[in-house]
């Protein structure tokens, strides 16, 4: 398709700046829209836990070009070692295995480098309002007026959300999360430590039922990712906007625990990037209305069990701006919805494989689960799951100036 970037200059709002929302920016931008993105953060956010890009989203950043940035990246981990309740190793195996993902072609990076190199590719094009957020929303004949946060107002065609899983302008439009909120029975905190256990390019997880711990060295630095999960039937809605009480639930609940588990809860009240949440999914029956629509996590959010969030919101962001082209909101929407959500659904269902693999939450469930891994080697798989690769991109835009 050959998109005349000078034949409408629709102005478009897209709220958050993370994984979702630069894609988004960058691809509306070379269907010739003027795109403005703004960001609570007063930056694109750095640092993060790893993420996996895979199947039909490595797609979209090769052609975005930042693919070989992303492969220098790569955080390249080669072994996951699970653990009885007393330390002692259940089974070593590659990661990949687990996770589904492909050696030598699926990436692994941090999620700052991600949105950081996705950040790159637009900025040039796009204006980035940092430090601010949509206060106001208000659609009135062929625009939204939105005011916001920090002051001021402006006129848009289109307003489109990429404020993950917990997104406001979503709350504003549609209502509460609860109703589109499905908690899958976990909690779990992430946090830094110091890497004191000679861990490299590997993780170590130590498993009880309904509990888990883990420490994830990705990097041959002082530093590992210490993540603690627990299983829990309704989520503890008291403990997510306060800090002290996610500490004393979680030293509640790993109270009697070994391996290394004290320390980490020690070093958890240390650290300043503590990151609580439940584990759970966005589903949504529709996701626009009017001239607003969400992208990303805010509009299905499939769950870090899935190990899919970051390749649905780079899949989701390329498939709206394609669908948008050429296209009225109400038909662009539609057509957006129509080419992704079977994609969406099919991935959002591999949660069921992730959860019975890394949290069984019986002491049955965990000896069948521990049989099984002793059954797979250290050998990488070579196939990768068919959800991960279930949607194949539409052809972009030809740009004078750009290469494909
Ligand atoms: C512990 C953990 C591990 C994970 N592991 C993986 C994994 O292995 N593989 C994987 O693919 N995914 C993983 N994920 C999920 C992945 O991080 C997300 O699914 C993905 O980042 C979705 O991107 P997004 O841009 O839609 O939303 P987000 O990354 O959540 O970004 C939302 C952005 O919007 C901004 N924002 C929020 N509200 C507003 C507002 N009102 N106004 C303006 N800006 C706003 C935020 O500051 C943020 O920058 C994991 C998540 C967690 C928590």
């Amino acid at each position: 398709m050959t998109y005349n970037r000078t034949a409408s200059r629709c102005k478009v709002l897209v709220s958050g700046a993370s994984i979702a929302g630069p894609t988004l920016a960058f691809w509306l931008n070379r269907y010739g829209y003027d795109v403005t993105v703004v960001e609570r953060a007063g930056t694109v956010r750095a640092g993060g836990y790893p993420i996996d890009v895979r199947g039909t989203a490595l797609e979209v950043i090769r052609r975005m070009g930042i693919l070989p940035r992303l492969q220098d990246a790569h955080i390249d981990l080669r072994r996951l070692t699970f653990l009885n309740e007393d330390g002692s190793e259940v089974a070593s195996i590659h990661p990949n295995n687990v996770t589904g993902g492909v050696a030598g072609r699926d990436l692994e990076v941090w999620r700052g480098d991600l949105s950081e190199a996705l950040y790159a590719a637009v900025r040039d094009d796009a204006e980035f309002l940092f430090n601010d957020s949509i206060e106001t929303l208000d659609e009135s004949g062929d625009g939204v007026d939105v005011t916001f946060h920090g002051g001021g107002s402006r006129r848009f065609d289109m307003v489109l959300s990429a404020e993950g899983m917990h997104s406001r302008t979503r709350e504003m439009l549609f209502g509460r999360e609860e109703q589109f909120h499905r908690y899958l029975g976990y909690c779990f905190a992430v946090f830094t430590m110091r890497n004191t256990f000679g861990l490299s390019h590997e993780t170590v997880m130590w498993n009880t039922p309904g509990r888990a711990a883990a420490l994830y060295a990705t990097r041959d630095d002082d530093k590992v990712h210490a993540f603690l999960n627990f299983a829990r039937p309704e989520p503890p809605f008291d403990a997510f906007p306060n800090r002290e009480a996610q500490h004393k639930l979680l030293a509640e609940v790993f109270a009697d625990a070994g391996w290394e588990v004290p320390g980490m809860l020690a070093a958890m009240r240390d650290a300043d990037d503590v990151f609580f949440d439940a584990v759970a999914q966005i589903r949504m029956p529709r996701w626009s209305s009017g001239r607003v629509a969400l992208v990303g996590d805010a509009a299905h959010a499939p769950s870090f069990l899935t190990g899919q969030g970051t390749s649905l919101a780079l899949v989701g962001a390329y498939m709206l701006a394609h669908s948008l082209a050429g296209r009225d909101h109400t038909a662009g929407f539609a057509t957006y919805e129509q080419g992704t959500r079977e994609f969406v659904t099919l991935n959002q269902g591999l949660v069921g494989e992730g959860g019975a693999t890394l949290f069984p939450t019986t002491a049955e469930a965990l000896e069948q689960r521990n049989d099984r891994l002793r059954k797979l080697t250290a050998i990488p798989s070579s196939a990768g799951r068919p959800a991960h690769s279930a949607l194949t991109l539409p052809e972009p835009p030809v740009m004078p100036g750009h290469a494909r």
